[in-house]
C-alpha cells in the first residue's frame, strides 16, 4: 500500500484545492500508482509562508522623480500578484523566499510604455496624408477612413494589427479613440483583453460637422456608451471604456451634456482634444460663445476633470486654461509628432510641468506617424529644444524627464503604473541592447541609446500586470 500525504492550503493553490474538494476521485483513479491518499488541511495562516514571489534579475532602470533615474546594476525586482514588492541589489534583501528567480543577465529592465493618445481607427493612414492642417485633414482623409469601421471585418483586420504594433513597441497601456461604431469598438476591446494588454477604449461620440456616415444621434451615442459601460466598466479591469466626445466642433451642446452626465453617473474617465489648432480654436469660440476659453467649454458640460480626464495636444493652452487644468488634474497627452505633421505648433511642455499639470505622451496615430513611445520621447525632447530657442526661460526636457513623463506620469492615469516602486503594477520591458552595447557605456547611456537608436527588435520580453505578454495574433 502506498500512501501519499498532501498538505492542503485552504486557499489559492488550485491543484490542492481540487484534491481537497475531490479526494475520492483522486484515490479512485490511483494516479501515479498511489492507492490511497491522506489529506491534511491547514489553516489560511500557512498562506503567509507560501512562496509566490518571483524575482527578476537584470540591470534595473526606472524613475521615482522626474529629475533622475533610479539605477540598480544586476539588481532584483520582486513581483507578487502582479505588483512590485521592491527593488534591491541582493536577493537576500527580500523578507520571503522567491518561488523563482528569472535571470535576464546583462539586459536592461525598464517600465513599459504608455500611449496616452492614439486613434485606432486611423491605423491604416499611419505615415500618409501629411499635407494638410487639422480641419482639412480630418475632412479629406480621416473621416472617410474612420467610416470604414462600420464593417467589422475591416475593423478586425486593422485593429488586430494595431494591437500587435502596440505590443511590438512595448506599449502595455493605451488610451485610444476607436470610431463612432459600437460593434467595432467592442471588437477592439476584446482584442486588447485577449492580448492581456491594458487599454481605455473610447467609442467616439459626434453628431455634427462631419460626414454623414459618422454622425449619430445623441440617443444612439448614449445607448452605445451605456452598453459598453455595462459590459466593461470594472474599475480593476485592464480594459475599460472611456467617454470620448471627439472634440467640441464635432459635438452639439446636447451631445456634450449627455457625455458629461454619463461620465459622472458611472464614474468613467474622459478623453478628448484641446487647443490643438488656431482654426479649431476660432471655431470653438463661434460654437460656444459663452465659454471663456476652449477648456471652459468642456468644463461647462462636466468633461474637464470631473472624472479623470485626458486632453490631447494643448498646444495653445495658457493662462486660465492651464490654471483650470491644474486645479482639475486634467492630464495633457503631448503628441509632438502629430503637432509637427499637421503644422500645428509646439506645445509648451515646460509650462505644463512648471504649473504642476500632469503630462503623458501620445503617438496620435495617424496625425503622428510613429507608434514607438521611445521615439515620441525623442521628438518631445527635440521640440522642447526648438521651443527653448524662442523662449529661453523654458528649459528643454532632459532624458529622465521625458522617460518619467512616458512611464510614471502617464501611467498614473491607469492606477499605480509606470514605476518599480513598491505596490506598482509590474508593467515592464526587458531590453536586449547587446547589438548596441559595444562602447563601454554606462547603464543610463545604454538606455539613452536604446531610446534614440534602438527599436522594437531590442525589446526581448514584455510584461503587463505581472504577466508576460506573448505576441498577439494578426487577423485577416
Ligand atoms: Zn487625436
Amino acid at each position: 500500500m502506498v500512501y501519499k500525504l498532501v498538505l492542503i492550503d485552504a486557499c489559492f493553490d488550485p491543484l490542492s484545492y481540487y484534491f481537497f474538494l475531490n479526494p475520492h476521485s483522486i484515490v479512485n483513479k490511483k494516479i501515479h500508482g498511489i492507492k490511497n491518499l491522506v489529506i491534511f488541511a491547514t489553516s489560511n495562516s500557512s498562506y503567509n509562508h507560501r512562496q509566490t514571489m518571483k524575482l527578476y534579475k537584470a540591470n534595473i532602470i526606472f524613475t521615482r522623480e522626474k529629475d533622475h533615474f533610479e539605477v540598480v546594476e544586476h539588481g532584483y525586482v520582486g513581483v507578487e500578484n502582479g505588483r512590485v514588492v521592491d527593488v534591491a541589489s541582493s536577493a537576500d534583501a527580500f523578507d520571503q523566499q522567491p518561488e523563482e528567480i528569472i535571470d535576464y543577465g546583462d539586459r536592461l529592465l525598464i517600465p513599459a510604455m504608455n500611449d496616452m493618445h492614439v486613434h485606432a481607427g486611423q491605423y491604416r493612414n499611419q505615415g500618409i496624408s501629411m499635407d494638410m492642417e487639422l480641419l482639412e485633414w480630418l475632412n479629406n482623409y480621416t473621416f472617410p477612413e474612420e467610416a470604414k469601421f462600420s464593417d467589422t471585418r475591416y475593423a478586425r483586420r486593422m485593429y488586430s494589427r494595431f494591437v500587435h504594433d502596440l505590443w511590438r513597441f512595448g506599449t502595455m497601456r493605451t488610451a485610444t479613440f476607436a470610431t463612432t461604431h459600437l460593434e467595432s469598438t467592442r471588437l477592439l476591446m476584446e482584442l486588447f483583453r485577449e492580448a492581456g494588454m491594458g487599454a481605455m477604449v473610447g467609442k467616439v461620440n459626434m453628431d455634427c460637422n462631419s460626414i454623414d456616415a459618422l454622425l449619430e444621434s445623441v440617443d444612439e451615442a448614449v445607448a452605445a456608451n451605456e452598453a459598453l459601460i455595462a459590459e466593461w466598466n470594472d474599475p480593476d479591469g485592464l480594459v475599460r471604456p472611456i467617454i470620448t466626445p471627439r472634440f467640441i466642433p464635432s459635438c452639439s451642446s446636447a451631445m456634450l451634456r449627455a457625455c458629461g452626465e454619463q461620465a459622472q453617473k458611472y464614474q468613467v474617465p474622459v478623453q478628448s482634444h484641446l487647443s490643438e489648432n488656431l482654426g479649431e480654436i476660432a471655431l470653438v469660440r463661434e460654437l460656444e460663445p459663452e465659454s471663456r476659453f476652449y477648456g471652459d467649454a468642456y468644463d461647462r458640460y462636466g468633461l474637464f476633470g470631473q472624472t479623470p480626464t485626458i486632453m490631447a495636444h494643448c498646444v495653445f493652452s495658457e493662462g486660465e486654461e492651464l490654471e483650470l487644468m491644474r486645479r482639475r488634474n486634467v492630464m495633457v497627452a503631448h503628441c509632438p509628432t502629430s503637432n509637427i505633421n499637421l503644422i500645428t505648433g509646439i506645445a509648451p511642455i515646460r509650462s505644463f510641468l512648471d504649473n504642476g499639470i500632469k503630462v503623458g505622451l501620445g503617438s496620435d496615430i495617424s496625425g503622428g506617424h510613429d507608434m514607438s513611445i521611445m521615439r515620441v520621447m525623442v521628438y518631445a525632447i527635440q521640440q522642447s529644444k526648438l521651443y527653448n530657442q524662442k523662449y529661453r526661460d523654458k528649459h528643454f526636457l532632459s532624458l529622465s524627464e521625458a522617460f518619467w513623463i512616458a512611464t510614471k506620469s502617464a501611467g498614473s492615469f491607469f492606477g499605480r503604473v509606470g514605476s518599480f516602486e513598491p505596490g506598482y503594477e509590474f508593467d515592464a520591458l526587458v531590453i536586449d541592447d547587446s547589438s548596441l552595447n559595444y562602447g563601454n557605456y554606462t547603464l543610463t547611456q545604454r538606455l539613452e541609446r536604446f531610446i534614440y537608436v534602438g527599436d522594437d527588435r531590442h525589446i526581448a520580453v514584455r510584461f503587463c500586470r505581472g504577466q508576460e505578454i506573448p505576441e498577439p495574433r494578426i487577423l485577416d
